[in-house]
């Protein structure tokens, strides 16, 4: 029994039956099993390339104390206020820019709402979009956050596989044929677009274009969720598919979380103002409005430009750890082991040979010492169980060659274990 465990039968012995004041739907709730895994972690003295954490190395501190000093200074008033809804103005408007110079999305194309991280943007797409049974295609594997999020409203999901392109776009046109002879049509097609988590991989430029092409044709809507795609380590970049969408019918989706730091519970969505308004009116009963000091200090971390001078800064930082763990892997994985190669963002995708469950090992590999997140979760219909996620942004890397070692002496032992 855990802690936690231990704690609620304490308090419950003998009292109210607490369960039976929940509605139907908090029955249905699981908590995450990631973060389950991760509590076996945190006991000892265990290798974690499961967690999805990035680098605190890397939080602009300074930056931060400095900006945070001079924002109560001369903007107590707004940034101890509540705001708008939709947001601190100054910091949207910095953000259309930064974006259209980035990305060259037109300001005049898309709306921006901040919201307390993509997470909240993840629940309020639920909430405006789905109804029970509305058909909503996903990545296989895909982001389980945002399973967890779109499920509370009754989807059903279509899995569609992935290589190192990203998302098989010839296979979600069949699947849209067949759905329209059966006269169904897709709600939306959820995307993580660049260094996808968990697989790492990129969608490519054709199949980007390509997908427009198919939301037209089909009339779906597509949520671009792209969290990581400033932490790019090699390779040239790629236009966001919302750079192609000249009918609104892309929903793009920004966090601060990876290129500041998680804990401003900042994010943005960038979308047509039509969608942008009813996500505003769901978002009002949430919550009123994102964490205004949040926002003010990141306008100005936006706005003063040290935004763009500290992306290069975690870029440097990170490039080493997956390079490291890319020669870990090419040295110490058995033959009939295969994996991603990313370009950017924070995690490989790890593919072992078919009978291998990965959710099996995983205690064995956590008593030698590295823990991983097995890949079934990820899976919209748990469909593939020889997977799993590394993340390569956490640990230095003498540790994680040291992790992907042992990693590997566990997985060689379960192939004997097959073969034997
Ligand atoms: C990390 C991550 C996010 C960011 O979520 P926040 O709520 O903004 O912290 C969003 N989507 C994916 C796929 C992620 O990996």
């Amino acid at each position: 029994m855990t802690m936690e465990e231990k704690l609620m039968k304490k308090l419950s012995s003998g009292s109210l039956d607490f369960e039976a004041y929940f509605s139907e739907k908090a029955l249905e709730m699981k908590a995450s099993e990631i973060r389950e895994l991760l509590k076996l972690v945190e006991a000892g003295d265990v290798i974690s390339l499961a967690g999805g954490l990035p680098a605190p190395e890397t939080f602009p501190v300074e930056t931060i104390k400095k900006i945070a000093v001079e924002v109560l200074e001369k903007h107590a008033d707004k940034a101890l206020q509540y705001g708008t809804t939709k947001g601190f103005t100054p910091l949207r408007l910095a953000l259309a820019n930064w974006m259209e110079k980035r990305y060259g999305i037109p300001t005049s194309k898309v709306e921006i709402m901040m919201v307390a991280g993509s997470q909240q943007a993840l629940d309020l797409i639920g909430r405006v979009f789905i109804n029970p049974g509305d058909i909503v295609v996903v990545e296989g594997p895909t982001y389980l956050a945002a399973l967890n999020a779109f499920k509370y409203y009754g989807p059903e999901f279509i899995s569609i596989p992935m290589d190192h392109d990203g998302m098989r776009i010839d296979l979600l046109e069949e699947k849209l044929e067949e759905l329209r002879k059966q006269g169904k049509k897709v709600k939306f097609v959820y995307t993580v677009s660049t260094f996808q988590n968990p697989a790492g991989v990129t969608m490519s430029l054709e199949r980007r274009k390509r997908l427009i092409e198919l939301a037209r044709e089909y009339d779906f809507i597509i949520v671009e969720d792209s969290p990581y795609a400033e932490l790019r380590y090699s390779g040239e970049p790629i236009p966001p598919i919302k750079h192609f969408d000249d009918e609104g019918r892309v929903i793009y989706l920004g966090t601060f979380s990876k290129i500041l730091a998680p804990g401003f519970r900042l994010g943005w969505i960038a979308a047509h103002p039509h969608f942008i308004r009813k996500m505003e009116i769901a978002k009002q009963a949430v919550d009123l409005c994102a964490n205004t000091l949040s926002q003010v200090i990141a306008w100005k971390y936006v706005e003063d430009g040290y935004l763009d001078e500290h992306i290069p800064e975690i870029i440097e930082f990170y490039r080493p750890r997956r390079d490291a763990m890319l020669e870990a892997l090419e040295e110490f994985m058995p033959e009939g082991v295969e994996w991603t190669k990313p370009d950017g963002g924070m995690f490989i995708w790890v593919v072992l040979p078919e009978g291998i469950d990965t959710k099996l090992m995983a205690e064995k590999a956590i008593s030698r010492g590295v823990a991983y997140v097995p890949g079934e979760a990820f899976f919209a219909h748990r469909e593939v169980k020889n997977t799993m996620r590394l993340n390569f942004t956490y640990v230095p890397e003498e540790t994680i060659r040291e992790g992907v070692k042992r990693l590997g002496e566990v997985i060689r032992e379960e192939l004997e274990a097959l073969k034997g």
